[in-house]
């Protein structure tokens, strides 16, 4: 083989006596090939071409052979690009003694040409052809992409003439490719466009792999050269083919394709990856990004009376201060104006004015109608037109069936927490209760125990709190109680857990902490109390009130019952000390 780049002004020899005759059209991605087959008086040319590529065609086969000894003329199908350079040539050579060689679905589509040339029908001949040495065989290829498609085997050199078949669109003219990932990138455009279903592809691609095939040669696109032929039919035949929509007004092919191929990976995203919402509004901006500049999205829904939104910057719903009605304000209003629009107004609940696309999404529970609102938020340079608006649309029922699977988690994950907060809170001062000290107490020793790092245990015990009932009753002894709780839990750290023990005892876990850290924070804690008091609570008269504590950090004790023992046991060592103290072991 040559080294690219060829002269393609001049016939090029791609195997003994076989001629790529095709002629390049400057800046097309779609470049058509025409092969000839040097066969003395029985040469064969396929797919001749088009009426604009024939005056260089000519020139080429004229190189090789006089027109006139062409006797064959294969069209793989019935396409103008292949056939209407005939009606040239036959002018120039007559039909005298020459065959249209085609499947017999093409052969009576051409009958109406009424070129008086005779047909050779493949599949009427066993679908072979000798002609003189030569002998080819056929494929049939059906509905890749017409309906009596076929290709053009030559056993001799191992050429498959494969017309649309390993067709691509190229940037640049090659006439070979030489990059097989990127010219399958290349391939994928044409064939998901082109191809009715992966069945139809996989059906013709075990009629081509009963070749031996040296070459591949298409009529778009690039020659295959045999290294890459195993890679491409094995790529070929997993590609998500026939899932082609049609975007009203959008002819762009390439956008299109890139827009369908989104859709089925966005599509994977939403039906079968674990990940949350957030991670996959990310991973589908992402895909949308290689179409638009796309920054954003956020979906406002209804959940349960509730307005929340999930937006792609923040990982979890929030909800809004939007109220029900507000949505259903701008529900409406996006509804009024056909389904989408484009506009730069202030996006509700937010203080974001950008260009956006909005449009109303449905979760199928209620009666079927819009309750939610999406936003696709674009960078400021990006431009959206009419074409673009339709090909965004497309993408709005994955979303409605992506939200709605997650307010579906959300109620879940309320429902769940709401549970559980129940049963690890304390109903009067809304700490953890024992309930959770069982679940997380032991957990936190465990890590302590496994990672080396101190705990500090700290058991508190408002001081003669009995009289306190006594003297002003047992709801100001309650109020007492909400306040102390208030007041540690608005005082320690966030790692520090706060349950309430008992009555009005208080335990603390805290770690990454030392007993004597403990007592200097507990320590702060009592001076902080001391000027404050039940001030600023409801308590009316102030009450003030003091606490002991005991203080422990964890030393290789068995459990954290016997940690909590030891605190204890100090906390009555602080009250028999005189109470209002902390005493630490
Ligand atoms: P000491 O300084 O030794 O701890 O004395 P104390 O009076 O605080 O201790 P004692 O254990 O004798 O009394 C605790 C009191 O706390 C008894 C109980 O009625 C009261 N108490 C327990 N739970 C609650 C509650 O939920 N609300 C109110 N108001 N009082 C409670
Ligand atoms: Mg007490
Ligand atoms: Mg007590």
């Amino acid at each position: 083989m040559q080294k690219q780049p060829y002269d393609y002004s001049r016939a090029i020899e791609i195997a003994p006596r076989i001629w790529w005759v095709g002629y390049v059209i400057p800046d097309d991605p779609f470049q058509c090939h025409v092969y000839l087959i040097e066969n003395g008086d029985e040469s064969i040319l396929i797919d001749p071409g088009s009426r604009l590529t024939w005056s260089g065609t000519r020139e080429k086969i004229l190189e090789v052979i006089p027109l006139e000894k062409i006797k064959y003329i294969i069209c793989h199908h019935q396409d103008p690009d292949i056939t209407t350079a005939i009606e040239e040539l036959i002018n120039e050579i007559g039909t005298e003694g020459r065959l249209l060689v085609t499947h017999w679905r093409t052969a009576t589509l051409f009958k109406h040409y009424k070129w008086g040339l005779d047909f050779y029908e493949v599949d009427e001949n066993r679908w072979r052809l000798k002609a003189g040495e030569r002998r080819l065989e056929f494929v049939f290829t059906p509905y890749m992409h017409f309906a009596g498609n076929i290709c053009t085997y030559d056993p001799k050199t191992g050429i498959l003439f494969s017309s649309d078949i390993f067709g691509a669109f190229t940037d640049s003219f090659k006439l070979y490719a030489d990059d097989a990932k990127l010219y399958f990138e290349q391939m994928k455009l044409f064939h998901t466009h082109y191809m009715p279903s992966r069945e139809i592809v996989n059906h013709g691609m075990d009629a081509i792999e009963e070749k031996r095939i040296e070459m591949i040669a298409p009529q778009h696109g690039s020659i295959i050269p045999k290294s890459m032929v195993s890679y491409l039919i094995s790529r070929l035949r997993k590609l998500d083919v026939g899932i082609y929509l049609q975007f009203i007004g959008c002819k762009n092919v390439r956008r299109l394709t890139k827009a369908n191929e989104i859709l089925s990976k966005m599509f994977e995203q939403v039906t079968f990856t674990t990940t949350t919402v957030y991670e996959k509004i990310g991973n589908i901006i992402m895909l949308i990004n290689e179409l638009f500049c796309l920054e954003m999205i956020i979906c406002i829904s209804s959940v349960d009376g509730r307005v929340v939104t999930f937006d792609s910057s923040i990982s979890h719903p929030i909800d809004t201060d939007l109220n029900e009605k507000s949505l259903y304000s701008a529900i409406e209003k996006v509804l009024a104006e056909d389904d989408r629009v484009y506009r730069t107004d202030r996006i509700p609940g937010t203080n974001l004015r950008k260009n956006y696309l909005v449009f109303p999404f449905v979760t199928y529970n209620e009666q079927n109608s819009a309750n939610g609102v999406c936003y696709f938020l674009f960078s400021e340079e990006e431009i959206i037109d009419e074409q673009d608006i339709e090909i965004l649309k497309s993408f709005r029922k994955l979303f409605s069936i992506m939200l709605m699977k997650e307010i579906g988690y959300y109620r879940m994950q309320k429902e769940r927490r709401e549970l559980l907060d129940k049963t690890i809170t304390d109903n009067l001062t809304r700490l953890y209760n024992r309930n959770y000290l069982d679940d997380i107490g032991p957990k936190e020793l465990s890590k302590a125990k496994r990672y080396g790092y101190h705990l500090g245990v700290v058991m508190l015990d408002l001081d003669n709190f009995k009289k306190i009932n006594d003297t002003y009753g047992h709801d100001a002894g309650d109020a007492v109680l909400k306040d102390f709780a208030r007041f540690l839990y608005r005082n320690l750290r966030d790692g520090d857990f706060l349950f309430r023990y008992g009555g009005e005892e208080f335990l603390i876990l805290m770690p990454f902490t030392t007993a004597e850290d403990a007592f200097h924070i507990i320590e702060r804690l009592r001076k902080m109390l001391k000027k404050k008091g039940t001030a600023n609570s409801n308590i009316d008269p102030k009450i003030d009130y003091t606490f002991s504590a005991g203080i422990v950090e964890y030393n290789d004790e068995k459990s954290i019952e016997q940690l909590i023992k030891k605190a204890d046991t100090l906390l009555y060592k602080a009250k028999r000390e005189g109470r209002n103290r902390s005493a630490m072991g």
